[in-house]
């Protein structure tokens, strides 16, 4: 790559519906990106639920080619610009998530494997959406099935790389939406998929995003990353930006995260 330093973890609006400004192209990403001299990966969202039966999904039907050749042609001009895919993986959908790597994975520079839900309409990333979720299911139940699905996703070996493994903890966390006293919310746990990880050989991404959030702490926490490191994990770094502003705001400290990764 051009530069030292590669964020792998950056979302646009015209290929991940998350994101709030509705006109955030490649090309305004990679403006900053080459004055700040960092590589970046596009990593949007790819949730084959939706790509299958949501119209307005931006992948909806075959539209991940659109998404090939869009790549290509920001390729052209900044060749520090990377093209992926952050895969929602789904227990009932390994087949067809095998299926889709076999076709893309060597069409694309870096897939990650991610759960933000495991029942349809219920992501435990977004706060009113995880109230809901709490509505219906205890909170220890959620943590549990959450630790449970990524476990799954990590023993498929369906992805070389997989994204913020303890993303639970986004909004349940003591700033945010206090634990209850049955939840397990132990680093070691977190510790244990992170063994799991290095144990089926896939990389496991340092997500900065948390550092915006109550919780004010990257996915998994350093202490956590230490130890994995020590244990042999391979690391990627992402901000995880869905805005300008927070990519601005966040390549130092992806620089940053990098020498810490070094120095650990
Ligand atoms: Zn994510
Ligand atoms: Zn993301």
């Amino acid at each position: 790559m051009k530069f030292k330093y590669t964020d792998y973890h950056i979302h646009s609006s015209d290929w991940s519906v998350d994101v709030p400004n509705k006109n955030l192209k490649f090309k305004d990403y990679a403006e900053i990106a080459e004055l700040s001299r960092i590589n970046i990966c596009f990593l949007e969202h790819f949730e084959l639920y939706y790509v299958e039966n949501d119209k307005l999904n931006p992948f909806y039907g075959e539209k991940v080619q659109d998404y090939l050749e869009k790549i290509d042609e920001i390729k052209e001009t900044y060749d520090f610009v990377l093209g992926g895919l952050e895969v929602e993986y789904y227990k009932d959908k390994e087949i067809e998530l095998l299926e889709f790597m076999d076709d893309y994975e060597r069409e694309l520079d870096f897939i990650s494997g991610s759960v933000h839900e495991w029942i349809i309409g219920y992501p435990v990333t977004t706060r009113e959406k995880l109230l809901n979720f709490l509505d219906k299911k205890s909170m220890r139940d959620v943590i549990n099935e959450y630790f449970e699905t990524y476990e799954m996703m990590v023993n498929s070996k369906i992805f070389k790389n997989v994204c913020h493994i303890d993303t639970i903890f986004r909004y349940i966390n003591d700033n945010d939406l206090k634990p209850e006293e049955n939840c397990d919310i132990s680093e070691d746990r977190v510790l244990e998929l992170g063994k799991l990880c290095i144990k089926n050989k896939i990389k496991i991404e340092y997500n900065l995003s948390g550092l915006r959030f109550p919780i004010k702490r990257p996915f998994p926490s350093k202490k956590v990353v230490s130890l994995l490191k020590k244990n042999g994990a391979k690391f990627f770094v992402g901000s995880d930006s869905h805005s300008l502003a927070q990519f601005k705001c966040f390549f130092p400290k992806v620089k940053e995260a990098y020498n810490f990764l070094d120095y650990i």
